[in-house]
């Protein structure tokens, strides 16, 4: 128990004291929350955002994440980043980011879990090809299809279907709704802001040095670059020495590092003046927190350089090709043949149609499940693939 001021007793035991007193106006409060489509009651001791995390956490489409590539296939290696693992590194560094402008960690934390759980098998290839599969059907978004994960497919609970998140929690992964908002001048709420600006911060940097350790990059190449002039200066200020082999991971944590201490020193000058402005007046104005100019432009110089020598690297060709082969034959094939769908898709093929099921059914996949399910496609077995 402690007094602030002369002020009311606060309890810092209680989630909504702790908030009270160490979160900034303009976070996201719990006791704001819109609250969850089917009613619960509080819990004792967790805020409502810190049971989202928990739920996600726990969610059998968040462990699935360590079985999809995010740029890099297991073929090539086990030392490059997993969705999973690329998923903590976000967090970690959405956390970080949270805490220093004192917004809210907890739904921080439940977004940065959930921001890539939709995401299909076969990296990026897999989502243009599913978006192509069902181009009549309005395409295919990750973002769209986390949603149905957490609100429909995930069976956790005998009351509800899905994980009955709060608003503000879905809100922050309705990629649809928050363009709607911008267009009308709106912007999200500044903890989605930050698990965005935290993905690209992440990836920018282990994109690097998964490139690196895979020999898809040389040094010299990324030397060229200013951000990564920047990293190693700093990186040979901090230590006089360094071999080559040390310079890396060292390099990798600078550019975390500076692109981090970029957004926070430009997020804190533009949030100056809005103490005691709240979480929502923030989103009418629009405000968006964004990195300096000069660091901006030497991000775009490097993802422009990622996109080009890594992300379209002939030695990734062959495998993404024979990876849409493969997601482009199940679909075709289950389409066709919905009753090869297990018994939930086929429940789902009914309701919505062939085409949405087994997009559904192939986007829960992960990469060696998809394998498996393609071998038994292609074989004489019959009957109904697995569940995931
Ligand atoms: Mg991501």
């Amino acid at each position: 128990m402690d007094e602030i001021d002369g002020g009311p007793t606060i309890d810092l035991r209680r989630y909504h004291d702790r908030e009270h007193l160490l979160l900034a106006s303009y976070a996201t409060h719990s006791c704001d929350t819109a609250g969850r489509h089917h009613y619960e009651p509080n819990h004792p001791y967790r805020g409502p955002f810190a049971r989202d995390r928990d739920r996600i956490l726990h969610s059998s489409a968040f462990r699935r994440l360590s079985g999809k590539m995010q740029v890099f296939t297991g073929e090539m290696g086990i030392y490059h980043r997993t969705r999973l693992t690329h998923t903590f590194e976000v967090a970690s560094i959405a956390r970080t980011i949270a805490r220093a402008l004192r917004l809210n960690e907890d739904l921080t934390e439940a977004l940065a879990l959930m921001h890539d759980i939709g995401h299909p098998p076969y990296g990026h290839c897999g989502e243009d090809v599913l978006d192509e599969c069902l181009s009549q059907d309005g395409g295919f978004s990750h973002n769209r299809f986390a949603l149905i994960i957490v609100q429909q497919l995930e069976k956790r609970y005998q009351a509800f279907d899905g994980l009955n998140l709060c608003m503000e929690t879905l809100g922050g992964q309705d990629v649809r709704a928050n363009k709607e908002a911008a267009a009308i001048g709106q912007s999200p709420n500044l903890e989605v802001q930050i698990v965005d600006a935290a993905d690209s911060i992440a990836y920018d940097a282990h994109d690097v040095d998964d490139a690196l350790q895979l020999g898809l990059l040389s040094f010299d190449e990324l030397s060229e670059l200013s951000i990564v002039q920047r990293a190693i200066k700093s990186a040979q200020t901090r230590h006089a020495t360094l071999s080559l082999s040390q310079l890396r991971p060292v390099m990798v944590h600078e550019l975390i590092d500076l692109q981090v201490s970029d957004f926070l020193r430009e997020s804190e000058n533009q949030l100056l003046t809005h103490e005691g402005k709240s979480s929502e007046e923030l989103s009418d104005l629009g405000l968006r927190l964004h990195h300096s100019q000069t660091i901006a432009k030497e991000r775009t110089e490097l993802e422009g350089f990622l996109f080009n020598a890594v992300y379209r690297h002939e030695r990734l060709l062959p495998v993404r090709e024979a990876a849409a082969n493969r997601l482009m034959v199940l679909f075709d094939k289950l389409v066709e043949r919905p009753e090869r769908l297990p018994l939930r898709f086929r429940q789902r093929s009914d309701s919505y149609s062939p085409r949405i099921a087994t997009g559904e059914y192939l986007a829960g996949m992960t990469d060696v499940f998809c394998d498996r399910q393609y071998q038994q496609i292609t074989s004489l077995a019959a009957g109904p693939l697995a569940d995931w």
